[in-house]
C-alpha cells in the first residue's frame, strides 16, 4: 500500500496562502500564518501536489513510498 508523507518546512514558508487556495482543505495556517497540513491533506493528492509544485518558497514536500 502506498503511504504518502505531506511535510510543510515552516522555517520556508512566508505564508503566500497559495497551498491553502489551490488545495482548499489540505492546508491551514497557523496563528503565525505559516501552513500545515490538515489530517485531510491525503485525500487530495492532485491539489497537494499541484500546491508543492506551486509553493513559492518550496516549503511542501510530498514524499510517496510502499
Ligand atoms: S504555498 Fe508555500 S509559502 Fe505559501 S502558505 Fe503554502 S507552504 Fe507557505
Amino acid at each position: 500500500m502506498t503511504t504518502v508523507d505531506i511535510t510543510v518546512d515552516k522555517d520556508r514558508c512566508v505564508g503566500s496562502a497559495t497551498c491553502v487556495v489551490v488545495a482548499a482543505g489540505s492546508f491551514v495556517l497557523d496563528e503565525h500564518d505559516r501552513s500545515e497540513p490538515t489530517s485531510q491533506a491525503g485525500s487530495d493528492l492532485d491539489g497537494v501536489e499541484q500546491a508543492e509544485q506551486l509553493c513559492p518558497t518550496a516549503a511542501i514536500r510530498v514524499v510517496r513510498s510502499g
